[in-house]
């Protein structure tokens, strides 16, 4: 064996393939009882497609990410919609210029049109923090309703924390858009893979140089000797490389601290109905203790009668009974996640890599991307 991969998401099953290609043996040791991370997708008593660990939705600019993850899948042609529902009123969500109309009315809603086009440029993405600082009374006006009805309480309820409060990078993730453009992503190349991200998964570790280990804790079979940085596993000294894409304090048994991350409880509801909500996803950002309602059928195209949601409630991350979904980007977690990547750098062989090894805020297309980067230099 040349190189042992701990996880089976994205960002192992990707480095996984590209070594088995180059005739490596590689060996993936995943904790969970089934490959894909989060991205994990199985079909519910109802015969229903759902995401077991929420909506994923890929997207990307990146035309070599597209190409690589297309050899594995075909698309369902998905563009992404998501609504607000705010005080039961249905708003185009990320705000973009038709939502401006239903909020302000076409007569208010051209003036403010217009002086967002003069002051951003046409098809401008603006993130919340940004459209506040304006000095003009106008935009002063769409920011704060924005702010109010869209980000304060939704952000609340995801972070505990106001918008200004978490990382910038977080609330730009859905800026405000001067266009009509109603997806929920922009990016060149998106869908959902035709037969859903397990079989996509499937199909990527399907190689005769992949060994996939499940139910099995990689913590109890690798053991660090910080004395001579080496690596052992199964008792035996291990010269091979090493790719982590676990949590990394978790791993090291919180030594240095623990990380602190958010996590989420899904309740999965079935209706008899074909259909449970105008969106794929609805975001509710004034009301309810949950942040948002998914209804796969919309993502996956599944031609099925009745309907699976799921809503989705934030949690304060406390121990791995829980998963932790979200790094939570403070410049102190940053500095705590340094000290762990310092405490592994002696090991020249172990690899740090995807959302929760790099304690980072990736989407599906980040990770592959930084997968098959990675690759290059091993
Ligand atoms: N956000 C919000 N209201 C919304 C959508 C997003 O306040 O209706 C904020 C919130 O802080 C959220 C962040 O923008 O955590 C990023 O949203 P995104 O939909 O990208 O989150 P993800 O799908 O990754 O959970």
């Amino acid at each position: 064996m040349d190189t042992l991969i701990i996880g089976s998401g994205f960002a192992g099953s990707v480095v996984a393939r590209v070594l088995a290609e180059k005739g490596e043996k590689v060996k993936i040791i995943e904790k969970r009882n089934h490959i894909g991370g989060n991205c994990y997708d199985r079909y519910d008593e109802h015969g229903v497609l759902i995401h077991q660990y929420g909506p994923h939705i890929f997207h990307t600019n990146n035309k070599e990410v597209y190409d690589f993850l297309s050899r594995f899948t075909k698309w369902y042609d998905y563009r992404h919609e998501v609504a607000g529902n705010v005080y039961g009123k249905i708003i185009p969500i990320p705000f973009n210029l038709n939502t401006l109309m239903i909020v302000f009315g076409e007569e208010k809603g051209e003036r403010l049109k217009q002086e967002l086009i003069d002051t951003y440029g046409e098809n401008a993405r603006v993130p919340i923090l940004e459209l506040q600082k304006s000095s003009s009374p106008g935009i002063q006006e769409v920011a704060q309703y924005v702010y109010e009805n869209i980000f304060l309480k939704y952000t609340m309820k995801q972070w505990n924390q106001k918008p200004e409060e978490v990382d910038q990078s977080v609330t730009a993730r859905v800026p405000v858009l001067i266009s009509y453009d109603n997806r929920y992503f922009q990016d060149t190349y998106q869908g959902m893979p035709k037969d859903g991200y397990t079989k996509l998964f499937e199909n990527m570790l399907n190689h005769e140089n992949i060994d996939v280990e499940l139910n099995k804790d990689a913590k109890e079979d690798l053991i660090f000797d910080f004395e001579n940085h080496q690596i052992f596993y199964q008792g035996q000294l291990f010269e091979g490389k090493v790719i982590f894409t676990g949590a990394i304090d978790d791993f090291f048994d919180h030594c240095l601290g623990r990380l602190p991350y958010r996590s989420l409880r899904f309740e999965y509801e079935h209706y008899s109905q074909d259909y449970y909500q105008s969106h794929g996803v609805v975001n509710y950002t004034v009301s309810e203790d949950y942040t948002r309602i998914t209804e796969f059928k919309y993502l996956t195209g599944q031609d099925i009668a009745g309907t699976t949601i799921v809503k989705e409630y934030p949690e304060v991350y406390h121990d791995e009974t829980q998963v932790p979904y979200y790094a939570i980007l403070s410049p102190e977690n940053l500095k705590m996640y340094q000290k762990y990547v310092d405490y592994v750098k002696p090991f020249s062989q172990f690899y740090l890599l995807g959302r929760l090894a790099q304690y980072k805020y990736y989407n599906i297309d980040g990770i592959v991307e930084e997968a098959l980067k990675l690759v290059q230099t091993l």
